[in-house]
């Protein structure tokens, strides 16, 4: 349930509606507005509570029941989208924010070279994995915290806030000391203890949605890191496992205008993983910018034939650039710039 505050509610009020909720036994998420407040109770039988016990209380204007099993991400319990603040650089606005780089970080020269190239390019942040969720146990791991501290190196020199999954509960300290946003990886969406450690710090979280996932599955996942504590969560379409085998995944078109009427989490697309195949990264990309997407996440290697993972969905640096302009022209029509 949602209990909304009267304009400019005193803090006494605030309070007292807080320690009520409390005293149910509820867990409180407190939203503070320009001009309002939004009290959030959390917790497993929330909607047996009555709204009329509140709506007497001093300061309280209404309440809503949120009827979604994802509360803290539905669009009910905030109207305006959210704003995610990413290394400085604001994910959920107007401006459509693009992640580019290699899907796996495979030398220092190489994701310097490649930070430099995406950020001529007009990217403003800078993708590459250091743990590679590979499906099978032969393919290249990842270089860990050696490909960790290149991406760092990376930012240093070019100023673009990085990227970079975390596989793990264990390894949510160290990426966390590299890292501007975690990446929660497709095989990972449903892995529990690893979005609970991400609740419980502040960093950016970047959630993919699940392979064979569906949309519902995949906010209920950022539910787990929301209900943590940490709000600052995106959510991304990458494409899901149908019967169709002519591209790598299905892109659900679909799923981008869907999530934003759900949720006011920042909403991402990656065309790279959702089609598999560089030739068609592009048109999907600004199939994506005219559906509603917030932002982006472009593979991008100097080489893609040489790339260690994933090089048959990654753009050259020139095939990204000419694709940067493209996409400029559909934000513009859709009223956003990139
Ligand atoms: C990646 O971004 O390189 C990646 C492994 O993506 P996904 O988790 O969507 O397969
Ligand atoms: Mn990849």
């Amino acid at each position: 349930m949602i209990i909304v505050m009267k304009a400019h509610a005193e803090p006494k009020q605030i309070e007292g509606v807080v320690k009520r909720v409390e005293e149910l036994g509820y867990k409180v998420h407190l939203s503070r507005g320009e001009a309002r407040t939004i009290i959030g109770v959390i917790g497993a039988d929330e909607h047996l509570i009555a709204g009329e016990a509140f709506e007497v209380m001093d300061g309280v204007d209404k309440t809503m029941r949120v009827m979604q099993p994802f509360k803290l991400a539905s669009r009910d319990f905030s109207e305006a989208n959210s704003v995610i603040d990413a290394g400085g650089v604001a994910i959920g606005g107007q401006r459509i924010v693009v992640m580019a780089g290699p899907c796996s970080v495979e030398s220092r020269a190489m994701i310097l070279e490649t930070a430099h190239l995406v950020k001529e390019a007009g990217a403003t942040i800078l993708r590459g994995g250091a743990f590679k969720p590979r499906s099978s146990p032969y393919s290249f791991q990842g270089l860990a915290e050696e490909g960790l501290r290149y991406l760092a190196e990376a930012r240093e020199a070019t100023g673009l806030p990085i990227i970079t999954e975390v596989m793990g509960p264990d390894d949510v300290a160290l990426v966390g000391e590299y890292t501007d946003i975690f990446q929660v990886g497709a095989r990972n969406t449903q892995n529990y203890s690893l979005l609970k450690a991400l609740g419980r710090q502040k960093k950016p979280v970047f959630l993919k949605r699940g392979i064979s996932g569906t949309i519902q599955e995949l906010l209920m996942s950022a539910e787990y890191i929301l209900a943590g504590g940490n709000m600052n969560v995106m959510v991304c379409e990458r494409g899901i496992r149908t019967y169709e085998t002519a591209t790598r995944n299905t892109f659900d078109i679909n799923a981008i205008p869907v999530l934003k009427d759900l949720t006011h989490l920042p909403v991402v697309a990656d065309p790279s993983h959702g089609t598999g195949m560089w030739q068609l990264v592009g048109r999907i990309a600004l199939a994506a910018v005219a559906a509603g997407t917030d932002a982006l996440m472009i593979e991008v290697h100097p080489d893609p034939a040489r790339a260690w993972s994933d090089g048959a969905q990654s753009l050259t640096p020139e095939r990204f650039t000419t694709l940067m302009g493209e996409l400029r022209l559909v934000a513009q029509a859709v009223g956003r710039t990139i």
